[in-house]
């Protein structure tokens, strides 16, 4: 900071204020301006391209950088300070400088952080804004080594290499969405945070001085890191703020114990103190906290929410994700709650079936459906506006809208009772109209007052007698002093009498010079013009009074009125907040019935055990962003008795990965209660999925893409039970060949020694096809590809059997290659393939262990010493009978079924005499 001599008084009051919150932009409010100062300023007209002066003319040294903008626009400067990543102070004048003495008396009256908005123009309508807190261990509490606390001050670059925490190691964490007052904590190991932040997705994050080098900035993806005191985060503190904020004296009725759960109570407290430090205002609606378990939902990791797409697509859009396709909810609470039930689907499936009622419910009763809607569209955001309404910053026009949409309720209630679906009727029983509250407001504030409000004149005529008389007074007032006039003119016989008024004298009655002789006893001399005397009378001199605090008092009057407002809905405000998540979810159900009406969805019949059974599946994405009906459907299918996993194989481009995707985004679905992309599904519970598709994007992220893909696999491989869903795309890609296979062949065969579970693997190494020979509950898929004259046809279309080996090899032959060259590189090519397996399979015992994984049998024809491959020369003489046969064939003669018919025969030959080397029992004949 420049030095300065002497400050101003008022510049010193702005330095007191800066040091309270020196990581925040300042906006100190001086007159009609809020102005910045310092390297503020210089931040400030960079960041929203404010001009930037001097606070004083003197351009020297001592100058201090100034910017600033008109008070009414703080709302937009604040969006714009928030959206680009900055915390923000406001510095307030707490008194009227016209009244004041002296220097006029400023304060913080709060601080704008990213994850403590509240205002509707910041926020995004459909998007929840959670502040997160983590309580990492081991802190040195109480005694905190010397050499810790300087490192831990030193370490404010996040450059600084983070020390890292075991796996196992338990974390607290806790999160906040302010503007509707959810808040959650849940203890869960170290290696889970991760997914945790990426399924919370918060804007901001606490943590503590001191653990901040245990938390590596890549955590935050684009969070803000906010740095706590670390008493904050100390147990007997958080606790104390946490029971006083509940008012209660235990927190066992929300499910916390003090010693088990210490962790995230460590984190609820610290995020509850940072919130009373920056609101400054009532933060009455935060009345609950619950505590989120795992197992509690359907899981999906942070890795997997990335790879479907889920929330937004890799490149960071809204468009093309998930949740944008499905969300076609009428209001914001709705649009909120979507992105919620998609990120934690059910995983129970009663639960599921009662949503799917409901929503079968609103799918087959077309004009329930159409008319809940309609009445939806009127609804506000209720969830946010009751926060602003206890935060007293509500405006006139939000809590009208209260009361617009406390209307509406009757007819929710008459339309929902009578249906079939429990869960609908349900949903009815939780609705409390509050009839007289919204009458009230609309009887006082009409249906849409005007947006600026604070010089008052928003309250209905009729609704408060003193209120009209005030203004009658402000306005109406003419009348009084033309009747007044009137009354005085015959009282003095002056025909000429006038009253007037003049902002330095105010009222007066102006009686001619001539005529003064006539004024009455009463009449006192005021001032003296040319032609003419001016007087004032008691009378006239009471109602000047009137007349000059009328403005004011209206004013004042009308802003009690609202408060009295705002108090009687606060009342009610656990009632109204219950109405809003009613309304809520009846929106995300209507949503469902009305897209599943709209794309001809079907109702997926959830089982319990681990089955899958999709008939003409779509991708739910792609389905809407291709043209219509170019989109290809699909079967998949799993079943105990059959084939649980499946291998994809095919050439680039044929559609595996949407393949494989679309099985997951359907059972995610599913779970969430929508009805599916598909003429029939049936889906077994599932407890969490796992997709990896796409790893190639990881490389952003400033990770090598093999280590993030061993890592990824070794979660997988931990955490996979029979309920589970896997789905890996090319898994082993960024290393060598033989890498690849090895990691994906081990990954696959783990996986079916231990849980057998539900997976889908796309791979374009025929290899791995080999694995369904040997193994039971394995089957290969395909994408269809068509040779058509000169041209291949992706079909899209997957169908049972390995993909086509030499494929490559037959693009080659179409593009011209001569037909002995052709023949000589597949040979070529079936000897690298055998050698590859080779390696392969000795490669696998040691990516086993590498990940982490328990240990399992290897391929039995692996096995045996005695049989070693035998070493083929490449460069040989061949004799065979399929091989003259071939040298007999001109290739420019013959048809492309032909072709593949001769090699379909020529492969079975070959088969059949490697046919002795393999374990009879296993073999299958498919091939
Ligand atoms: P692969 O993973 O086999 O390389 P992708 O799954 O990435 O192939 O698919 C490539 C493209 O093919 C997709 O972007 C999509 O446009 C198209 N596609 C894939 N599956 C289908 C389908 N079932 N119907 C229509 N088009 C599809
Ligand atoms: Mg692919």
């Amino acid at each position: 900071m420049a030095k300065i001599t002497e400050p101003t008084p008022v510049m010193k009051q702005y330095l007191d204020a800066k040091a309270k919150v020196p990581d925040a932009l300042l906006l100190f409010r001086m007159g009609d301006f809020y102005e910045v100062f310092y390297e503020d300023a210089v931040t400030v007209a960079g960041a929203v391209g404010l001009a930037l002066t001097t606070r004083d003319r003197d351009k020297g040294p001592n100058s201090v950088p100034m910017a600033g903008f008109p008070h009414h626009q703080l709302d937009i400067y604040l969006s714009r300070l928030i959206a680009a990543g900055f915390k923000v102070a406001v510095c307030e004048q707490l008194e009227d400088p016209k009244l004041a003495k002296g220097i006029v008396k400023r304060d913080l009256v709060r601080i704008v952080s990213p994850g403590t908005v509240t205002d509707d123009a910041i926020l995004d309508p459909k998007k929840s804004n959670y502040l997160a807190a983590v309580s990492l261990p081991p802190k040195p509490r109480f005694a905190p080594r010397s050499d810790e606390l300087i490192a831990a001050a030193e370490d404010s670059s996040a450059a600084a290499a983070p020390r890292t925490l075991h796996p196992d190691e338990a974390i607290g964490l806790a999160w906040v969405e302010l503007s509707t007052g959810e808040f959650t904590a849940a203890v869960t190991p170290y290696r889970d945070l991760f997914d945790y932040l990426a399924r919370i997705h918060p804007s901001e994050i606490l943590i503590s001085e001191l653990s901040v080098c245990y938390f590596p900035a890549v955590m935050a993806e684009g969070a803000m890191l906010t740095k706590r005191p670390d008493w904050t985060f100390r147990l007997q503190t958080a606790l104390e703020t946490l029971l006083r904020q509940l008012g209660v004296k235990t927190l066992a009725g929300f499910g916390f114990d003090a010693q088990t759960d210490a962790l995230a109570l460590e984190a609820a407290g610290a995020a509850l103190d940072y919130l009373r430090e920056t609101q400054k205002c009532s933060l009455d609606h935060l009345d609950s906290i619950g505590k989120y378990h795992s197992g509690q939902c359907l899981e999906i990791d942070q890795a997997t929410i990335r790879s479907l797409e889920i929330l937004q697509t890799t490149d960071g859009r809204r468009a093309g994700s998930l949740l944008s396709v499905l969300d076609q909810c009428v209001t914001p609470m709705g649009s909120r709650l979507l992105a919620e039930w998609i990120i934690y689907p059910l995983c129970e499936i009663e639960a599921i079936r009662r949503r799917l009622d409901a929503v079968e419910n609103l799918f087959n009763e077309t004009s329930l459906r159409d008319s809940v809607r309609q009445h939806l569209r009127r609804v506000h955001d209720l969830a946010r506006i009751m926060t602003r309404v206890v935060q007293g910053r509500v405006t006139p026009r939000e809590l009208a809208a209260v009361a617009m949409t406390l209307l509406e309720l009757p007819f929710f209630r008459q339309a929902l009772e009578g249906s079939p679906a429990s869960q609908l009727v349900a949903l009815a029983g939780e609705i409390e109209p509050q009839d007289n509250l919204a009458q009230e407001l609309l009887r006082a504030l009409g249906e849409e007052p005007p947006l600026t409000w604070r010089d008052g004149g928003f309250i209905q005529p009729g609704y408060c007698k003193e209120l009209d008389d005030l203004r009658d007074l402000q306005h109406g007032g003419k009348q009084w002093l033309a009747a007044y006039q009137q009354s005085e003119s015959q009282r003095t016989g002056i025909a000429t009498l006038r009253v007037g008024f003049n902002s330095v004298f105010g009222y007066y009655i102006e009686i001619p010079r001539s005529q003064a002789d006539k004024a009455p006893a009463d009449y006192v001399r005021k001032q003296t013009l040319k032609n003419a005397e001016r007087y004032i009378t008691e009378q006239l001199k009471a109602y000047e009074e009137k007349v000059l605090t009328a403005e004011e008092s209206a004013k004042n009057l009308e802003l009690k009125i609202f408060a009295q407002l705002r108090d009687a809905t606060v009342k009610v405000r656990s009632q109204i907040q219950h109405v809003a998540a009613v309304l809520a979810q009846l929106d995300v159900l209507a949503n469902f019935a009305h897209i599943a009406s709209a794309r001809g969805y079907t109702r997926p019949n959830m089982v319990s055990p681990p089955v899958l059974t999709i008939r003409d599946g779509r991708h739910p994405v792609l389905e809407q962003t291709e043209a219509p009906g170019t989109f290809t459907p699909n079967d998949a299918q799993c079943r105990p008795d059959g084939a649980m996993i499946h291998l994809i194989t095919g050439p680039n481009m044929a559609g595996k990965s949407t393949y494989i995707r679309q099985v997951a985004l359907l059972v995610l679905m599913a779970h969430a209660g929508s009805f599916l992309p598909a003429s029939f599904a049936e889906i077994g519970r599932t407890d969490r999925i796992f997709a990896r598709v796409g790893a190639s994007d990881e490389l952003t992220r400033g990770l090598s893409t093999f280590m993030v893909e061993m890592i990824e696999t070794a979660r997988i491989l931990n955490g996979v039970t029979r309920s589970s869903l896997v789905v890996l795309d090319e898994i082993g890609r960024g290393t060598s060949t033989y890498d690849e296979i090895s990691l994906a062949w081990a990954i696959t065969e783990s996986l079916l020694e231990t849980t057998r579970c539900r997976t889908f693997f796309a791979t374009h190494y025929h290899e791995l096809t080999d694995l369904a020979e040997t193994h039971d509950g394995i089957d290969n898929l395909n994408v269809a590809v068509r040779e058509w004259g000169d041209d291949i046809a992706f079909l899209h279309k997957i169908v049972a059997g390995p993909a086509d080996k030499s494929y490559g090899i037959h693009v080659a032959r179409l593009a011209g290659i001569p037909s002995p060259v052709i023949h000589r590189a597949k040979r070529i090519l079936e000897e690298l393939e055998s050698s590859h397996m080779d390696a392969a399979r000795e490669a696998m015992g040691d990516l086993l262990r590498q990940v982490g994984s328990t240990p399992f049998e290897h391929p039995k024809r692996t096995e045996s010493p005695g049989e070693q491959v035998v070493q083929f020369s490449l460069f040989g003489p061949e004799n065979h009978p399929v091989l003259d046969e071939l040298r007999e064939l001109d290739p420019n003669t013959i048809t492309p079924i032909d072709a593949l018919t001769l090699l379909s025969r020529w492969k079975g030959e070959l088969n059949e005499e490697d046919e002795p080397k393999e374990p009879a029992s296993k073999k299958k004949k498919n091939r």
